[in-house]
């Protein structure tokens, strides 16, 4: 028969359970001084996940995905060496002076990974550099048929968005940030196996190229700057490093910054840029 726990099981039990949240929200797993994280980006779903560090260089891939820890509530408050990289994709465009105005009210650097969708904004590629953030190539044209027909072919876009960042900056850049990320499926439609051999070229072309483990939800998932804002501190809470990708070419990204930047300020979090050869994501490639 059932026996009613008295308030020391119930104690206990409540202990034990604290023990397994707690191990099952520090997912970054000390292994031979390397950070191997948990990838459970949201869109598009990569297979695994490859962290490096800088001094290392070295590479290791975790298996198959643990269900997010996205959503579990968690005291656990950064202390300092909580890095997050923010990036944003696809600008510049209407609303990135906007963008570089709240950072710089709050002092905090990000990532641009640029394209010349929008050619008028391009002087923003400048005032982003200047402002001290990181720039990074994301493409010229962003056409997942053009790019994604050769490796010729993606590489003149390159090339040609690489250039345009130069004319603004005075220097071309060594990061880069694939459309759709290295993990993306629709590069199948028009090359097998060109994300496989597009990221090895990457590495021998001393390029870093950069996925992310936190995505908030502006691609098509949310409209709502209070649901972007939402979907970013689950995704970086307890998390020692996080790469978020964003898009500032949204509204709603942009609204929900001020809030976000606040939220993780106030809880001990620090914001970093991208470097070449540094800490980057890398998704598993599916093509
Ligand atoms: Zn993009």
């Amino acid at each position: 028969m059932f026996k009613r726990p008295d308030g020391k099981t119930i104690a206990v039990l409540a202990a034990l359970l604290f023990f397994a949240v707690s191990a099952a929200v520090s997912m970054g797993v000390v292994f031979h001084g390397i950070h191997i994280l948990n990838g459970e980006e949201a869109r598009p779903k990569p297979t695994t996940t490859t962290v490096r560090t800088t001094t290392a260089g070295a590479k290791k891939t975790t298996g198959a995905k643990k269900p997010a820890t996205a959503g579990e509530k968690t005291t656990v408050k950064a202390d300092g060496s909580h890095v997050i990289y923010l990036t944003f994709d696809d600008g510049p465009g209407p609303y990135t002076e906007k963008l570089l105005g709240i950072l710089d009210q709050y002092d905090v650097k990000a990532t641009f990974f640029v394209t010349n969708v929008r050619p008028k904004y391009q002087t923003c590629i400048a005032k982003e550099v200047w402002a001290g953030h990181a720039v990074g190539v994301h493409s010229f044209s962003h056409e997942y048929r053009k790019i994604y027909r050769s490796e010729a072919a993606y590489w003149s876009d390159f090339n040609r968005m690489n250039d345009i960042i130069k004319k603004q900056t005075g220097k071309p850049v060594t990061l880069l940030r694939f459309p759709g990320g290295s993990s993306n499926t629709v590069s199948r439609n028009y090359k097998e196996g060109i994300m496989k051999r597009l990221a090895k070229q990457a590495d021998a072309k001393g390029l870093t190229y950069v996925d992310w483990n936190v995505y908030d939800g502006d691609a098509g998932e949310t409209t709502s700057p209070h649901q972007v804002y939402k979907n970013i501190i689950r995704g970086v809470k307890g998390r020692k490093k996080s790469i978020v990708l964003r898009h500032d070419v949204k509204s709603y990204t942009v609204n929900a910054m001020d809030r976000t930047i606040r939220w993780c300020l106030a809880h001990g979090y620090t914001f970093k840029v991208l470097e070449p050869g540094g800490f980057t994501v890398h998704h598993g490639v599916n093509n």
